[in-house]
């Protein structure tokens, strides 16, 4: 018998717009989030509850650790790297710069140090968007093609495949994935969500390889078997619109929820006084593993 997942708690009294993206970082013992449509990178450090905001300037749908202090931003104007003390950025790639209706959304650094960074139009087009990898010399290849809202992506743990949300399919397909090459082969759908539980938006994976999805207009996050689409578990939230997750803390079993208040009616953002919030749930029973880091090694250190 599975023991029972804490109650969730709200970690800030600060709102995002459209918060996404929580990443952790436990060299410094810092977890990362943006808010997309404000521009902003948040950080904050548990062990201190110290929280600090940085206008990045352009539209951020995600960043990324890196073998250094730095991070990467996928940036609407490009993605870069980050000093995320300074603030000083220093251009990557941009793979998209011919296509000013789109924005960077999800992204991810995977097994063998690249990144992959996914894009949407910015009034939802479907089909607008794509998947890209960003290789550490900074090459992009245009991965995934016809992209209607580009978000989660996660390796299994024995890295041999690649799950992606393309939220408007309401589908996490799966991929055969050559860590020494980068290459995806054999896309099939993993499993749908059922349109009652909402719309899947980012992701993360636990160490048995079970999916923990955001469910935007989905009031949860909910764990789910990839090999057999069943629903595990749902956890609650007072916010319908879940955006992302990550494992964190020490022993990378908190999980961290961002959420949204975008779209939502003044009667709507009232009766959801915590949209927006950052939710954690403390040492909730499941684990997962670091992130990986932009530029190598090839062969991530296993955690
Ligand atoms: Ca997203």
């Amino acid at each position: 018998m599975a023991t029972p997942l804490p109650p969730y708690q709200v970690v800030l009294p600060h709102r995002c717009t459209l918060g996404e993206g929580p990443l952790w970082d436990a060299r410094t013992g810092t977890l990362y989030w943006v808010d997309i449509l404000e521009s902003q990178l948040h950080s904050y450090r548990p062990a201190s509850a110290q929280h600090q905001t940085r206008n990045l300037g352009s539209l951020v749908g995600a960043v990324a650790l890196t073998q250094t202090r730095g991070l990467l931003a996928a940036l609407q104007n490009g993605v870069v790297l980050l000093d995320p003390d300074t603030g000083v950025q220093a251009p990557l790639a941009h793979p998209e710069a011919h296509l000013s209706g789109n924005r960077y959304n999800d992204g991810q650094v995977g097994p063998g140090g690249r990144f992959w960074v996914g894009s949407m139009a910015l009034d939802e087009a479907p089909g607008a968007g794509a998947l890209y990898r960003i290789d550490p010399d900074g090459t992009a290849h245009t991965v995934v093609e016809g992209v209607g809202i580009s978000n989660g992506l996660a390796w299994s743990p024995d890295q041999l495949v690649l799950y992606y949300i393309d939220s408007p399919e309401r589908a996490v397909f799966a991929f055969d994935y050559d860590m020494q090459t980068g290459v995806l082969s054999r896309r099939r759908v993993a499993f749908r969500i059922p349109e009652k539980e909402g719309v899947p938006d980012g992701m993360c994976i636990d160490a048995e390889g079970m999916l923990w999805i955001a469910h935007w207009d989905g009031w949860q996050v909910a764990r789910w078997n990839p090999y057999t689409g069943e629903k595990l578990l749902g956890v609650s939230l007072p916010a319908a619109r879940i955006t992302s997750c990550c494992f964190g803390g020490a022993h990378l079993d908190d999980l961290y929820i961002t959420s949204a208040r975008i779209g939502l009616d003044p009667e709507t953002r009232e009766a959801q006084p915590e949209a927006g919030a950052l939710f954690v749930l403390p040492g909730c029973g499941f684990s997962g593993r670091e992130p990986f880091r932009f530029g190598g090694p090839l062969i991530p250190e296993k955690t």
